[in-house]
């Protein structure tokens, strides 16, 4: 193939990306900021161009610097990793317009999915079961307001339909607090997100963050790579991440991939995309779906031996999947413990020099990082230094693996949350697969010294 794709991202997805381009015979652009000329990926790619200074509204964030680097350097294709760009439907727009082939859905999809409300409408339509809630536009009258929340029942969740990334959320307990909640909440999504639609959801009080993982080729061939639990999280950041998802009602999960497959297909999807749920008392409710890799993904490739980044690129190329949902396997359990450049306690950010690192290995090890001894961790981006990945034949022996695993690594000169994984991997109702999304900030960190 003789392609060539600019990766528009930094630290750990650019390089996986850059792997999976090498296995595939595509050339590479790799783009970076003033503050990164030390990133490991830079060393792999066949070209790079510095694109701006280190802020990201002047470098990742930069469309005209991506696109001139593309231009010049006669890339033909963009890919956008997560976070950045990855969501932006005007970026997947100029994209097209600009010629070049944005690696992910149309721009139209990117933003009926990334408006929450829409999403939860075409989610339902596909027959999967939402968070009960309120999405029509709101009446002026509080006493209306008044009655569509005495509906749904306190405590209840008001969420900006362009929300994301944990922002745009407020839990509302009683009805003293809705019409003030209302209006801040409106005014901070016009701020943060130029869009103050709102909607009203119900309080899931103690589910835990399930999610499923699609891949869809646009011309009619979609599968799933089943499920992950994600509910070790703090402030509704991931921290682990496993595959698959343990205990879950057979028959409703039946039903919810196999509602999602017919999404792909109402929808006509391209790309790889995850589809988000609580889940509790049995039961899957939709909350959004994000068109783009995650960061998570590596724990779905390890159990079924299927390269996400590589499907993304074949796609893009136009080519067909002609895997079959029945040929797929799944095999073992795997997690994934996220590596943060921020301290074990009190997750301040920490920055700077790495002086000495050691990365895990052995039977059943990933390790996804762009770190290295003498690196040195700019303070103006995402905190994540790497993802340990292990993989074994069931969750308990993963488990033991993950251990192990993070008793070999070890990073020098920076705070990492690293001894948090060790504890996290001892814990008992981690072990027991007992925890739900609050688990970590309401019990776990209770007991943390
Ligand atoms: P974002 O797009 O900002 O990530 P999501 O809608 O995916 O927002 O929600 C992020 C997290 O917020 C969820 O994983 C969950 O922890 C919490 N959350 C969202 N909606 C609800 C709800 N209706 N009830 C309880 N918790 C919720």
């Amino acid at each position: 193939m003789s392609h060539k794709v600019l990766i528009a991202n930094r630290g750990e997805i650019a390089l996986r990306a850059i792997r999976a381009c090498k296995e595939l015979g595509i050339k590479t652009v790799a783009v970076y900021s003033s503050g990164d000329k030390n990133l490991k990926h830079l060393k792999f790619a066949d070209e790079t161009v510095c694109i701006g200074p280190v802020s990201p509204l002047e470098s990742y964030l930069n469309v005209p610097a991506i696109l001139s680097a593309a231009e010049v350097t006669n890339a033909k294709a963009i890919y956008p990793g997560y976070g950045f760009l990855a969501e932006d439907y005007s970026f997947a727009e100029k994209c097209d317009e600009s010629g070049f082939k944005f690696i992910g859905p149309n721009s139209e999809t990117i933003k009926m999915m990334g408006d929450k409300i829409t999403a939860k409408n075409i989610a339902e339509k596909a027959g999967i079961k939402v968070v009960p809630g309120y999405k029509d536009a709101l009446p002026e009258d509080p006493e209306k307001i008044h009655a569509i929340a005495n509906e749904i029942g306190y405590p209840l969740m008001i969420k900006a339909t362009a929300g994301g990334g944990g922002r745009g959320m407020r839990l509302i307990e009683n009805k003293d607090q809705l019409i003030d909640g209302l209006e801040v909440t409106m005014q901070e999504a016009m701020n943060a997100f130029g869009n103050k639609v709102v909607y009203f959801e119900k309080f899931i009080s103690d589910p835990r963050h399930i999610e499923i993982q699609i891949v869809a080729d646009g011309k009619g061939n979609a599968i799933h790579l089943g499920t992950r639990d994600c509910s070790i999280q703090r402030r509704h950041q991931k921290i682990i991440e496993e595959a698959p998802a343990s205990d879950l009602n057979s028959e409703s999960l039946l039903n919810t991939l196999n509602s999602c497959l017919k999404l792909c297909e109402d929808i006509n999807y391209e790309g790889v995309g995850t589809l988000e749920f609580l889940y509790e008392n049995d039961n899957f409710y939709f909350i959004e779906m994000n068109t783009r890799i995650q960061v998570e993904h590596p724990v779905s490739e390890m159990i079924t031996g299927f390269d996400l980044v590589k499907a993304q690129l074949k796609i893009a190329l136009g080519i067909p999947i002609t895997l079959k949902q029945s040929k797929i396997s799944f095999r073992g359990h795997a997690i994934e413990c996220r590596i943060n450049a921020e301290d074990a306690k009190n997750f301040t950010p920490s920055p700077g020099l790495i002086t000495k690192m050691h990365p895990p290995g052995g039977f059943g090890v990933r390790f996804d990082s762009h770190i290295y001894s003498g690196y040195e961790v700019p303070p103006y981006y995402d905190s994540l230094l790497a993802k340990i990945i292990t993989v074994a034949n069931s969750r308990s022996s993963c488990i033991k693996r993950m251990t192990s695993a993070l008793d070999e690594f070890f990073v020098e000169g920076i705070e990492t949350n690293h001894s948090l994984h060790q504890e996290l991997m001892h814990d008992e109702v981690f072990g027991k697969n007992k925890h739900t999304i609050n688990y970590l900030e309401n019990e776990f960190f209770k007991n943390y010294e």
